[in-house]
């Protein structure tokens, strides 16, 4: 139920039919909108189809349902399969039954994608240059948009699982009381509440990390979240924070920004390292996450040369303030992912060069004054503008601007904002797209939008 167009329902459907399940895949979108979907999983010739709507006969006629996460609990689908006395499961059910690796667990507001790629990319470094060949395996999924479930067959119990988890999959995992050899919480901020319902609700669900931990097990929480910092659990507690308090963990020292190191703590053992002249990816944000995924690697033994290697190697996940290009002094960075005013501010911050930004998009009609008043005053050297929030976007600054300092303009085509934007920049200067809005106006979604960026970027030439 529910096939989405990557990870989870591809890689439930690939898991069945290989084991001879006879499967329907059933979904509220008609085909048409789903064609990466039914393209991944275009071999499978016994798959039924039931697409643009559910049939409750699907439901009850079923031995099991497997349910995508983006799927309300209420469902009166659901209901029916209860009903009927049907097993109803998730892709992340499915795969946290049979695994048989070693897993780290990543949840949080924001950030859990980059530390859950970061962890990943110290362990795999440190893998591949492992003289010992034949040492442990690393996997990485879940939430991140790959469904480990086909794999879980070959997944040894000496491996390392770095899986990336929603609060939807939490909820759905409580059942099975799940036990993480390593949790790791980024942080919490009130989000989802029109799914969730309420902030309890979703910190519940984050909390089912922790909640059964037993204490051979390990967690990992943002010391500086003081929500996070409150959550209790069983496991040996470690913490990662922009201040040593004296606990155990790795805590950023020294008050230089840009080139920050890090105090690692770990029973009697004190260790500093040079993190910040290792991790390549902008943002004080990013320096939390980097400190997150390094603290988790240390307490499992990882040496900090390979905390270098795996770092420097790290380029950041697409459509996160990703470098894209560099021409003719230019700097080009695709943040499509920042579809909130906060995402687009924690951006700003993460540059001192001048700035040329593409901003707006989609209307969710929330305020966006306080958002223009920080464009305003970061001396954003000029907007181009976008989408549906464009002219809004427009009025707000003059309120805010009303000597005009920034310069915007408000675009009726993507192409033309970029090639406005890359007009105004001067050798030194930052080209950011960073709407602080969601795409779905002029794009499919985020990635489409980061994707049309990152292409004309690197074809960008300035007028001769
Ligand atoms: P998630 O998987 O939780 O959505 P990502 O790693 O994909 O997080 O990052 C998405 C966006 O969230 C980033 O582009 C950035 O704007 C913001 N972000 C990332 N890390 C953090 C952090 N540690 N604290 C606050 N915001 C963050």
């Amino acid at each position: 139920m529910g096939l989405g167009s990557f990870g989870g329902g591809i890689g439930v459907v690939k898991f069945l039919v290989e084991r001879g399940a006879v499967v329907t895949v059933t979904d509220l979108k008609p085909a048409a909108n789903l064609c990466e979907g039914l393209r991944a999983i275009g071999d499978f010739e016994k798959v039924a189809l039931h697409l643009g709507g559910h049939d409750e006969r699907d439901f009850r006629d079923a031995d099991l349902v497997v349910v995508s996460p983006a799927v309300p609990k209420e469902s009166r689908y659901l209901q029916v399969a209860r009903d009927a006395g049907v097993a109803v499961s998730s892709e992340m059910n499915l795969f946290w039954e049979r695994n048989q690796g070693q897993t780290i667990c990543v949840t949080g507001s924001n950030g859990k994608s980059t530390t859950s790629a970061l962890i990943y990319s110290l362990l795999a470094n440190a893998a591949e240059s492992s003289e010992v060949q034949t040492g442990p395996h690393i996997w990485l999924g879940g939430n991140i948009g790959h469904s480990l479930l086909p794999n879980v067959e070959q997944i040894a119990p000496a491996d390392w699982v770095v899986l990336e988890l929603s609060s939807f999959q939490l909820e759905d995992l409580a059942v099975l009381k799940p036990n993480p050899h390593v949790a790791v919480v980024t942080n919490f901020t009130p989000n989802h509440l029109d799914r969730h319902g309420s902030v309890d609700v979703y910190r519940t669900a984050k909390q089912n990390l922790l909640r059964w931990q037993t204490a051979d097990r390990f967690a990992v929480q943002n010391q500086c979240d003081p929500d996070v910092a409150s959550w209790r659990t069983n496991a040996r507690q470690f913490w990662f924070g922009q201040e040593d308090e004296g606990r155990q963990g790795l805590f950023a020292v020294g008050f230089d920004a840009y080139r920050r190191r890090a105090l690692f703590r770990y029973g009697m053992r004190e260790q500093v390292l040079p993190l910040g002249n290792w991790l390549r990816l902008p943002g004080a944000h990013n320096f939390q996450n980097a400190l997150a995924a390094a603290c988790t690697t240390m307490i499992l033994g990882q040496k900090p040369l390979d905390i270098e290697a795996g770092l420097t190697k790290f380029e950041g996940l697409p459509h996160r303030l990703q470098f894209v290009a560099e021409t003719a002094g230019r700097k080009f960075y695709n943040d499509s992912k920042a579809t909130t005013p906060e995402a687009t501010l924690l951006a700003l911050e993460a540059f001192r060069a001048p700035l040329i930004l593409l901003a707006g998009g989609y209307d969710k009609g929330i305020d966006l004054a306080e958002f223009v008043r920080r464009l305003v005053a970061r001396r954003v050297k000029a907007i181009g503008l976008l989408g549906q929030t464009g002219e809004k976007l427009k009025e707000l600054l003059r309120q805010a601007d009303p000597k005009g300092q920034v310069l915007a303009k408000v675009h009726v085509t993507f192409d033309a904002a970029f090639r406005w934007a890359a007009e105004q920049s001067v050798t030194g200067d930052i080209v950011l797209l960073s709407p602080g809005c969601a795409s779905y106006d002029w794009f499919s979604n985020y990635e489409a939008r980061g994707d049309e960026f990152s292409r004309l970027a690197r074809n960008w030439q300035p007028r001769p």
